[in-house]
């Protein structure tokens, strides 16, 4: 299947079965704004759990705060976003289309990365098992000519970038003959800067004195408070401050479903370390993440670490975690060493210290900062797309599979009558008015059990208990396995344990 139609199978799933809407639909959507449904905001709730618990409560040196998206306006002053958090347009001429200039050339950079591995995939089909990779890329002549290329290109794009020369990265773009995806014309405008942040006045009073902006970044309400917490909380350096909320960036280009949105929700934390420390739990926190996300077992092959071109203006080391995406591989959550900039900058422009007094060393510093950032919403669409499987079953049929980690699936049970008759709902009931108090559970007892077991295939639920006649004489029931889809007869009794084993979080969080 194209990586396309894809993503079209993954937009219309999540409409179908109340995962994600487009926002005010009725009035034909707002761009680049959606809604979660019913199932959707279990599925984010469960996200954000495995992110909380294993990000604040395994950790005794992080902490989680919840600060208000309206802040300060001299927030955005001192952070830099009002004077750098532009991202550079273009607009085509004839398809009146806008883009992200950056974005543009970086496709170019990936499809000759996409070049590289084919040539890699030759070499796997020649050498077989003597194939030895790193030899291959040291010394294949047309993957180092292309690996050049690409170090030719990212060089140009980061001078560019980095010294402000709009012209220099409009050259690049002719340089690289880049045409529109849809007019497939290479006449563009120039390149121009574009600030992200959404901005709106405070109380009756219009005007530049009132005005105020929707946070771009959940980061600043913890470092204007990073006294407040470190005091209250009496931590000690190295510690963290976790924060999950909504940030509003107003995005050039915003396509591709909920992976660029306008509205969307990040989950940050800052780890405060003692200067010169810094690039140690960068490291640290880079091997943290990723396995954070590899343990969700939604395929190792589907991260990879890319070093970043551009340095954002508070940064002196980033690297972001991609993920193959149904467009490719693009980034899922930013670890970036952010040094003591934004606590400086917040110092200069409010006037008061925010320094730590490190009893070991007896000495005043401010400290350095390590951020790891992760888009929810993306994080949801890596999730769903990697999970949505559609499968040929041995009697030749097709169903479509949800293989959600259990731990994250909406639903983690649907109870359901064999039929309506014979009191089985009532039965069926009574267990679910026990499993209801550990679990979040289903009740179905409409259409045939074959169609209620592909509704819950379909949604991601792990277990489906069926209560039958033998379970009115023996309190038995048959348990279905979404993968498997085996069925297995066991005493109710045991179903809380059994399916208490699968959906428990404490396996993803050891
Ligand atoms: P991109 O390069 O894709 O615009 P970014 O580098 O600007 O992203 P960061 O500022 O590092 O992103 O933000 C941290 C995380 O927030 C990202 O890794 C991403 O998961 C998420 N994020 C950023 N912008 C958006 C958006 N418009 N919609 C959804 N998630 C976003």
């Amino acid at each position: 299947m194209q990586k396309e139609d894809k993503l079209k199978e993954i937009i219309s799933h999540a409409k179908e079965y109340g995962f994600v809407f487009p926002s005010s639909e009725i009035y034909d959507g707002l761009s680049a704004t959606y809604d979660y449904g019913q199932l959707g905001s279990e599925l984010k709730n469960n996200i954000k759990s495995y992110w909380w618990k294993s990000m604040v409560q395994m950790n005794e040196n992080i902490v989680g705060v919840d600060t208000a998206i309206f802040m300060h306006p001299s927030v955005w002053k001192a952070s830099g976003h009002v004077d750098a958090f532009n991202d550079p347009l273009i607009d085509n001429k004839d398809s009146k289309k806008r883009y992200r200039a950056d974005v543009l050339i970086e496709d170019v950079i990936e499809k000759i990365r996409g070049k590289i591995n084919k040539e890699v995939a030759k070499g796997v089909k020649r050498f077989g098992d003597d194939f030895n990779k790193d030899e291959f890329l040291a010394t294949n002549v047309n993957v180092l000519r292309n690996k050049e290329k690409i170090k030719g290109i990212e060089d140009r794009m980061r001078t560019s970038l980095e010294s402000e020369d709009l012209e220099g990265v409009y050259n690049l773009i002719m340089d690289l003959e880049i045409a529109c995806p849809v007019s497939g014309s290479k006449n563009w405008t120039e390149v121009r800067q574009f600030n992200l942040m959404f901005s709106t006045e405070l109380g009756s009073v219009s005007g530049e004195s009132a005005k105020i902006y929707l946070r771009p970044e959940t980061a600043q309400g913890i470092f204007v408070n990073f006294l407040n917490v470190q005091k209250s909380g009496r931590m000690k350096l190295p510690f963290g401050i976790a924060q999950i909320g909504k940030a509003f960036r107003n995005e050039i280009v915003a396509r591709q479903f909920i992976f660029r949105m306008r509205e969307f929700e990040q989950m940050e934390m800052q780890f405060f370390v003692r200067p010169g420390e810094e690039m140690k739990w960068y490291e640290h926190w880079k091997d943290q993440r990723i396995q954070w996300h590899k343990k969700l077992g939604l395929g190792d092959d589907n991260y990879r670490f890319h070093d970043h071109i551009k340095m954002a203006h508070y940064a002196n080391a980033a690297a972001d975690i991609e993920f193959d995406f149904p467009m490719g591989f693009k980034e899922l959550e930013g670890i970036h060493s952010r040094t003591d900039f934004d606590l400086k900058q917040h110092e200069q422009l409010s006037g008061k210290k925010l320094q730590y007094f490190d009893p070991e060393i007896n000495e005043n510093y401010v400290p350095y900062v390590v951020e790891t950032s992760i888009g929810l919403d993306r994080m949801f669409l890596a999730i769903l797309s990697s999970c949505h499987k559609v499968e040929k079953l041995e009697n030749g049929s097709e169903r479509v599979v949800l293989c959600l980690p259990p731990a994250l699936a909406p639903y983690k049970v649907a109870v359901m009558p064999l039929t309506r008759k014979d009191e089985l709902p009532e039965k069926a009931k009574s267990i679910l008015a026990t499993l209801k108090t550990e679990f979040n559970c289903q009740y179905d007892e409409k259409d045939s059990p074959g169609k209620r077991y592909r509704r819950q295939d379909a949604i991601g639920t792990p277990y489906c208990v069926m209560v039958d006649h033998q379970t009115l004489e023996d309190n038995t029931v048959t348990i279905r396995d979404r993968d498997t889809m085996e069925q297995e007869r066991v005493s109710i009794d045991q179903l809380t344990t059994i399916i208490g084993d699968k959906v428990s979080m404490a396996e993803l969080l050891k």
